[in-house]
């Protein structure tokens, strides 16, 4: 791997600020924009389209090699694998419905009077056709130019991202498929990353544009949104240490105060997979799980329980919807839960790996993903939230497999039988 070099120059210490700084740098300026420019904002928007576009191309291929490379690489003792997965979905089940639920009481969205639709058709009239044009060549998918889209300019951006991202692996030696599949994996990393660093001015973008547009009456649903958001991610939070206290020997608040470390850097760095060794370490040493129990929870289960994020992901379909007036009907809202499982599941534990798989949420249902980026304004907040509840989750299926009986117990009795018997 290439050694950390130190920033250089202005975009180098624009690149060591931390990315929420940058984001809310985003927010800020995007207001004064906004209000200064008024409707004029709007041809703001192209950035915020961009990482869209750049977003949705690489959700898919991200979920499939983020399934791929977890179930290459899991390891399940036999008898085991029911368990486990019936304890993924039930929580995850669980998660979506508290979202679902929230969403439908609180009705976040209904706290902006935003006339998305007639506003759109506006904006389709106004927007020059340069710039869809450019956005066309943008690739929607990543096999989608190779296949019988035909378009050349496509396959070029293509064929650039893909060479300039490979340089930085080209050393890797792939010897195994493993191998193969874990050098896709981390070129899809590399990407995404650079998308991330346009997200600070896609939220410039987008902010100015919308405060332009219709004032700050988006971001008053917005702020209703973190709420209510926050609400359901505490549900779901309750209903861990809830089963815990009956599904397990070990204590709801000590396994609270054993994970802080865990918690805390989940919030901090947004990512469960980072996580991933101190969540196992404290599950081992300092709740005193068995082996197979952590292991199983936090390292395997880490990869494909993202209860948080799928709660997220129902609720943000819900809250877009609202704020234009579309109502979901039940199959719809199933669908959402349907989608959002299979989101999370492929959602990667790394910053921001939800408002990727979320446009294929949007997609299934038939929501327009132009409005998305909204939620760019406050995602750097709600990811860190929703990583420690999936990290949370890890832990609650943990000690779940644990049982209830706690293994010091069963070797001391084993240890005391051994002294009988001597
Ligand atoms: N950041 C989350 C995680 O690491 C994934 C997400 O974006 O929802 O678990």
């Amino acid at each position: 791997m290439q050694e950390h070099q130190p920033p250089r120059g202005l975009f180098g210490h624009w690149q060591s600020i931390p990315l929420y700084l940058r984001i809310l740098a985003g927010v800020g300026l995007g207001v004064l924009v906004g209000l200064a420019a008024g409707s004029n904002a709007a041809v703001l928007e192209i950035p915020s389209k961009l990482v869209l576009r750049l977003m949705g191309a690489l959700a898919s291929p991200l979920i499939l090699i983020a399934v791929v490379q977890a179930l290459m690489h899991a390891q399940i003792p036999r008898g085991s694998g029911f368990r486990l997965v019936s304890l993924l979905i039930l929580n995850t089940l669980f998660a979506i419905c508290v979202g679902l639920l929230v969403a439908n009481v609180v009705q976040p969205g209904r706290w902006t009077t935003l006339k998305v639709s007639e506003t759109e058709k506006v904006d389709a009239k106004k927007a020059p056709d340069l710039m869809a044009q450019f956005l066309d060549n943008i690739p929607k998918s990543v096999l989608g130019p190779l296949g019988d889209e035909g378009k050349v300019i496509s396959v070029i951006l293509l064929a650039m991202t893909f060479g300039i991202a490979l340089r930085q692996v080209k050393d890797v030696p792939v010897r195994s498929v493993a191998d193969l599949v874990e050098v896709s994996f981390r070129v899809l990393i590399i990407i995404l990353h650079w998308i991330i660093e346009v997200i600070p001015l896609a939220v410039f973008g987008i902010v100015a544009s919308i405060i332009g547009r219709d004032g700050f009456a988006a971001f008053q649903g917005l702020a209703v949104f973190v709420v209510a958001v926050l609400i359901a991610l505490l549900i779901q939070m309750v209903y861990y240490l809830v089963r815990i206290r009956f599904g397990s020997w070990v204590r709801p608040f000590d396994v609270l105060w054993h994970m802080r470390d865990a918690l805390v850097m989940a919030f901090s760095t947004a990512s469960s997979t980072v996580t991933m060794p101190v969540t196992y370490a404290a599950l081992r040493e300092r709740v005193g799980l068995r082996e197979r129990s952590a292991s199983l929870g936090a390292l395997v289960g880490a990869n494909f329980n993202n209860d948080g994020t799928a709660l997220y992901e129902a609720m943000a379909a819900l809250f877009i919807s609202q704020m234009i007036g579309v109502n979901l009907s039940l199959t719809q809202q199933l669908l959402v839960v349907l989608t959002s499982v299979a989101a999370s599941v492929g959602a990667a534990g790394i910053p921001e790996a939800g408002i990727v798989t979320m446009t294929l949420v949007f997609n299934a249902v038939g929501l327009p993903i132009s409005y998305i980026p909204i939620l760019l304004a406050v995602d750097w907040f709600l990811d860190r939230c929703r990583t420690a509840v999936n990290v949370m989750g890890d832990v609650n299926v943990s000690c779940l497999l644990d049982g209830k009986i706690r293994e010091e117990i069963v070797s001391n009795q084993t240890d005391a039988e051994l002294t009988l018997l001597s």
